[in-house]
């Protein structure tokens, strides 16, 4: 018997054993087996002697033995009772017609530990009492059901921890997947929709945000939602007080009526929040804010695996803020650049504008050594007003202000007006300079933008070399773009220069080209502008001693 009863693991199947057994080992008609805890007891099933099994599940609190002697006085001694039946009046009313038919009861406390943890009640229709007989087999049923419902219930628990440790595993996991698939994201508020995302699914809550920390205010970065992102609001006490310990802060809708105006329709939705700080090196920099829609409470192992996701969030709110200051920097420097070069060509354009004057005899006839020197002033302001120019240029480029006029035209027409500029320049150092275009393309491009670049590349292409340049540009399609190559037989540039050229400021490192006037900044500008337009600027080829090859390419013009 006892190894019958304690052969499974499985509460209820421990349970239809122990009923099933008191039956037979007693001739019983009915047997009802119950829990027992501290406060309360939980009918769990009975049996019927034809085999018929009912699950019952009632709870009720231990009150309800009170009116029941015998009851009482089994779980007080341990020991089976005997008696002639329940009081039924006492009884549940859903028990008391099935109490009211029987004659003779046993009650056998299942006893574990000098506890009673159970109770099994078998019944008799029939006026045939219990003796002491049956006491022996009884006593032995209940101890022996003790252990085997004891164990069965550990049993139980044990497979849940198992449930619950398997269920943080896979939390883990999952929050390894995140900071995986969220550090793959460039933009940044991809990264930090992409981390709210992650954190929502983790620890099922129906909507988040993010926000950092300014003094006792935040600012939200990031929201599910896409609402109120950039806004500042002061942080509701509760969370302030928990932040600073390092801790989440669960709250319900009631402590977040401190919400300011202006932050309900965010906070409106949710009956409950769950809020973990984001600390870097024991800084908190702010705040990873889930929502639950229903007022249930988030669950340990999802507080947990909130604060896996809060880490990540913390290094990519810091990375964002760096960013953020950068990205500011970098405005304030082109805005400066702006400025400054607007106010330092103001004065060349008087001081130019004199010059010109003075030098068409505007102030009377000049004596020829002054006159040399004034060409010469001249010159310089042209070439201070150049380098003013591209400045501007540069700063209107990096601080996203040039916004190119896009038209359509032929690329034969751009680049013989480029050749009609490049031609005197040409001919003084007594080049070659010629266009070799088959058929006529059309592109979509701005026009004069394309003409500052094809001005630089053949400027470049005229100037870089040590004997009289030969210079061709081409042009043909090239999927759906026109690639304009700009040939030259000049010096060619190094391997390593090759790779620098198109950097701010960059020049080559050649003597031949230090030796000429420049700054470094015509390839930067012609690339950035040739992007700004859809298209690219490339070094094709180049052989030092043998010549380079440029290509612009720019979008054809759709059909
Ligand atoms: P800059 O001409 O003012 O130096 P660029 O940005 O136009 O500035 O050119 C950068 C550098 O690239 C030049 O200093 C030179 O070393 C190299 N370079 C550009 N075009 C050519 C060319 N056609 N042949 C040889 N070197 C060239």
């Amino acid at each position: 018997m006892a190894l019958d009863v304690a052969g499974s693991l499985e509460p209820r199947e421990v349970i239809a054993r122990i009923l099933e057994r008191g039956i037979h080992v007693v001739q019983a008609d009915r047997a009802t087996l119950s829990s027992l805890s501290d406060d309360h007891v939980v009918v769990e099933a009975t049996h019927g002697r034809a085999g018929e099994l009912t699950w019952v599940g009632q709870r009720y609190s231990l009150d309800y033995f009170a009116g029941q002697p015998l009851v009482q006085k089994a779980i007080e001694t341990r020991q089976p009772t005997f008696g002639g039946g329940l009081a039924s009046e006492r009884a549940a009313p859903e028990f008391r017609q099935a109490i009211r038919d029987v004659r003779h009861v046993a009650v056998i406390p299942l006893v574990h530990g000098g506890k009673a943890i159970g109770m099994l009640v078998l019944s008799r229709y029939e006026d045939r009492p219990f003796t002491n007989d049956d006491l022996a087999a009884l006593t032995l049923l209940g101890a022996i059901s003790g252990l085997a419902l004891r164990n069965a219930r550990l049993y139980e628990e044990g497979e849940a921890a198992r449930k619950r440790a398997d269920q943080t595993a896979a939390r883990l996991r999952a929050a390894v997947e995140a900071a995986e698939d969220v550090a793959s994201q460039v933009q940044l508020d991809q990264v930090l929709g992409r981390l709210l995302e992650r954190a929502v699914a983790s620890v099922g809550a129906d909507g988040a945000s993010v926000a950092r920390l300014e003094g006792t205010d935040m600012v939200l970065e990031s929201t599910t939602s896409g609402a109120a992102v950039g806004t500042r609001w002061p942080i509701a006490p509760k969370v302030l007080a928990g932040v600073k310990n390092g801790k989440s802060v669960e709250l319900t809708a009631a402590e977040y009526t401190g919400a300011p105006e202006g932050l309900e329709s965010i906070v409106q939705p949710f009956r409950r929040f769950l809020v973990a700080p984001l600390a870097i090196g024991g800084e908190t920099i702010g705040l990873l804010a889930m929502g639950r829609r229903k007022d249930e409470p988030f669950d340990p192992a999802a507080v947990q695996s909130l604060q896996q996701l809060s880490t990540l969030g913390a290094l990519l709110l810091r990375n964002a803020r760096l960013i953020a200051q950068a990205q500011d920097a970098e405005r304030a420097k082109s805005e400066f650049m702006s400025i400054a070069v607007h106010e330092l060509r103001a004065p060349l354009t008087v001081t130019g504008g004199y010059l010109a004057m003075a030098l068409d005899g505007g102030f009377g006839e000049l004596p020829e050594p002054l006159k040399a020197v004034l060409q010469t002033a001249q010159r310089k302001t042209e070439e201070a007003k150049a380098l003013a120019d591209e400045l501007l240029t540069v700063a209107r480029l990096e601080g996203r202000a040039l916004k190119p006029s896009m038209g359509l035209f032929l690329v034969t027409d751009v680049v013989q007006e480029a050749l009609v500029r490049g031609r005197p320049r040409a001919e003084l150092i007594k080049g070659t300079l010629k266009a070799d275009i088959a058929d006529d393309i059309e592109v979509q491009a701005d026009r004069t933008l394309v003409g500052k670049i094809l001005d630089n590349l053949i400027n470049n292409a005229l100037i870089y070399s040590d004997h009289p340049p030969k210079v061709r540009v081409t042009a043909r399609r090239d999927g759906d773009q026109v690639a304009i190559t700009i040939v030259d037989d000049g010096i060619g540039i190094s391997p390593l220069d090759q790779g620098r050229i198109f950097g701010r400021f960059a020049r080559g490192t050649d003597r031949r080209v230090l030796d000429k006037p420049g700054t470094g900044l015509g390839l930067y500008l012609s690339r950035g502008l040739a992007e700004q337009m859809g298209g690219s600027l490339q070094l094709e080829s180049s052989r030092p001693g043998k010549g380079s090859t440029f290509a612009l390419r720019l979008p054809v013009a759709a059909a």
